[in-house]
């Protein structure tokens, strides 16, 4: 799990913000998003393509990101290089803005700002304008389930079939329906902790269940000849601090992936202990 999404999505909440569906007391409206009271960088909580980056005259910057059907609207932002495009595909965990304190005495439409200071409203809806405009029809969902969700499936991990082939089951359970069978050697991307000793994997885009005992955790070798790797805090060559170098030959593990598929650009490997970041394409 990102350390700063974790962070975030636990920061203290005060008894001056709200949670979803709370009466405002002023005005009679409902409170359609979860209120997050904390300052600095804001991580995207689902993965997501940016669908909107406008600035409103009661909520300031706010960044739409699209998830299958829903809509993630991240406001309050304070205008900064931090904020994204639209069109820009954005990762869990990635810096999409920041809260400040430095727009607030000069826009007094920064909303929030007259009660309670910097915080995140993040609005989750089927609509990518509900957030901050009338939009009939908009269905709002609390956001707290799904920020339980993302802060409890842990990151992707790569792994190895081992031994021999094994099947991959529609539910956790012995004698759930087999999918497929899966050879020797073959390659899953872990999405979830075991249950009753499975794992939950995707494979071909699709979830499904493969006893824990039949794999192993992937290793592989830095292969950048007559250079050493750069290693990383992050999955990114912008907000990623260099950490230090990795020699061509080190054999590293393999922890995971930025994301859920087999063709991310980031591998996360553990370097003396410590769980960093390299460029995937140089790892064999
Ligand atoms: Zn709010």
């Amino acid at each position: 799990m990102n350390t700063l999404l974790r962070q975030f999505f636990t920061a203290p909440v005060s008894l001056a913000f709200w949670a979803f569906g709370w009466a405002y007391t002023i005005v009679r409206f409902r409170h359609i998003g979860i209120d997050i009271a904390t300052t600095g960088d804001v991580p995207a909580l689902r993965v997501g393509k940016v669908v909107r980056v406008v600035r409103t005259t009661t909520m300031a910057w706010v960044v739409v990101l699209r998830w299958g059907l829903l809509y993630f609207a991240y406001c309050h932002l304070a205008k900064t290089t931090h904020l994204p495009k639209v069109g820009d595909r954005v990762r869990k965990g990635e810096i999409i803005g920041r809260l400040a304190w430095t727009d607030y005495p000069q826009n007094p439409g920064y909303g929030g700002s007259l009660w309670n200071g910097p915080h995140l409203h993040l609005v989750v809806s089927t609509h990518p304008e509900a957030a901050y405009r009338k939009v009939a029809g908009a269905v709002y969902l609390d956001p707290a389930p799904l920020i339980r969700d993302t802060l409890t499936i842990p990151d992707p991990r790569i792994a190895r079939v081992t031994t021999r082939a094994t099947r991959l089951f529609a539910a956790p359970a012995k004698d759930a329906p087999g999918l497929k069978n899966l050879p020797k050697d073959t390659r899953v991307v872990t999405v979830g902790s075991a249950v009753g000793g499975f794992l939950r994997v995707k494979y071909s885009d699709a979830v499904a269940y493969i006893l824990a005992s039949r794999l192993v955790t992937q290793k592989a070798r830095v292969h950048t000849p007559g250079s050493d790797l750069r290693y990383r805090s992050r999955p990114s060559t912008v907000t990623g601090k260099i950490l230090g170098a990795l020699p061509h030959g080190t054999v590293v593990t393999i922890l995971g992936v930025d994301g859920s598929t087999s063709s991310a650009k980031w591998a996360r490997v553990t370097v003396g202990g410590r769980e960093v970041w390299v460029a995937r394409k140089f790892l064999r």
